[in-house]
């Protein structure tokens, strides 16, 4: 791209993002008549109807800016938690707390070490700000602590690990998380991305907030995109220690967190009821699409969260356009660094029966077209 403006150089550096059509583009193009959006990992199941029921009401005061410490909702969640509430920053999507981590701690230079693949936002962040990240392969889909260790320097800044794990939904375990913690040298920040851990259903899984007290340099991330249905409104927040969150809420816009965002995710907490029936479907939903993929042949990372990501012997791009005419949207692994996988998310039941017939169909169509070659 020819830019006539003087930019940054590590804005230049950076690709546009490019979004996907929107449904409505899509449906008019195939000629579809309904669509099922499976590539996102939002829930399916849309948000809890106490959500609904505050923003029929809770829109009359919106000439109002929120509030910028985000108080009610910090005390909810403080309590929810049962952690201090100057443990809390709130942000625009858990994707803003990232940014603000990499605008207070990253220098020009910096190191952050991160796993590849796993969500973009952690190496974008960190080249904004002139940080180097530094990649570490997955092994078996699965964060290699061992391997990031070994690339930890005195110019490592932080070190993140998605768990789950976005895009191929795996998690490392208990012992390992754990002892990774106790690794770690403490003047490396460890952030800790948990915005999928209301679906995990394992018990060797290492919760972390409750680690915060032992881990003064342990950052956890959660959002309220996911199970709780609110990626529209944008809410996220991270728990740490008090002096983190205060160099945070520095560099952080003083209106982040719009008011109805705050009010909706009050609501949305309270009703936890909700919250788990979604997380049992969700593992119904799993259990039915892990089987499916067995049966098929298929290999699949294990999943603990609400999308899976399956190796379907043909080109992942492919297969995606191939269930597009099927009606639904998956993403494909292409671009992902796995070429013949897609990752989809765990629909309702008739969506997955729906996305497993359409898969059998392109991946036949797809293997009969290549013998003809
Ligand atoms: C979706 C997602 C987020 C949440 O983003 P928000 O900005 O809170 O919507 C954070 N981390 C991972 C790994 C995700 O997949």
């Amino acid at each position: 791209m020819v830019v006539k403006f003087k930019t940054r150089k590590r804005v230049e550096e950076i690709a546009p993002y490019v979004l996907g059509k929107s449904m409505e583009d899509i449906k008019t193009e195939l000629g579809l008549s309904e669509i099922r959006k499976l590539s996102e990992n939002e829930n399916i199941y849309g948000c809890s109807p106490r959500v609904k029921a505050y923003l029929s009401t809770g829109g009359a005061d919106i000439y109002l800016y929120p509030d910028g410490m985000a108080q009610e909702l910090k005390n909810k969640t403080s309590e929810f938690f049962n952690v201090r509430q100057e443990q809390l920053v709130f942000g625009n999507g858990s994707d803003e707390v990232i940014r603000l981590l990499t605008r207070a701690y990253i220098n020009e230079g910096d190191e952050a070490v991160m796993a590849d693949v796993t969500f973009p936002r952690y190496q974008t962040n960190v080249f904004l700000e002139g940080g180097t990240p530094v990649i570490v392969p997955l092994a078996e889909g699965v964060h290699d602590l061992k391997g990031m260790l070994d690339k930890i320097t005195d110019k490592t800044r932080m070190v993140f690990v998605c768990n789950p794990n976005n895009p191929t939904g795996t998690i490392n375990g208990k012992a390992e998380l754990r002892n990774f913690l106790e690794s770690v040298p403490s003047h490396v920040l460890v952030i800790v991305d948990e915005a999928y851990v209301e679906y995990v259903t394992t018990d060797d899984y290492l919760h972390c907030i409750p680690l915060l007290d032992q881990f003064d340099n342990l950052i956890v991330l959660r959002t309220f995109s996911k199970i709780y249905g609110l990626a529209g409104l944008r809410v996220g927040f991270g728990v740490m220690n008090e002096e983190i969150a205060t160099q945070l809420t520095k560099v952080k816009d003083v209106f982040n967190v719009s008011r109805l965002a705050q009010g909706a995710a009050i609501a949305a907490m309270e009703d936890q009821e909700f919250i788990q029936q979604c997380a049992a479907m969700n593992e119904q939903g799993r259990n039915y699409l892990q089987t499916e993929f067995e049966k098929m042949g298929l290999s699949y990372f294990p999943s603990q969260s609400n999308f899976i990501m399956v190796d379907c012997g043909i080109r992942g791009d492919i297969a995606a356009a191939g269930l597009l005419r099927h009606g639904i949207i998956v993403r494909a692994g292409t671009l992902l660094g796995y070429p013949t996988t897609v990752r989809v998310t765990i629909g309702t039941e008739k969506d997955n029966q729906t996305f497993i017939q359409g898969l059998k169909q392109v991946i036949a169509k797809e293997k009969e077209g290549s013998h003809g070659n």
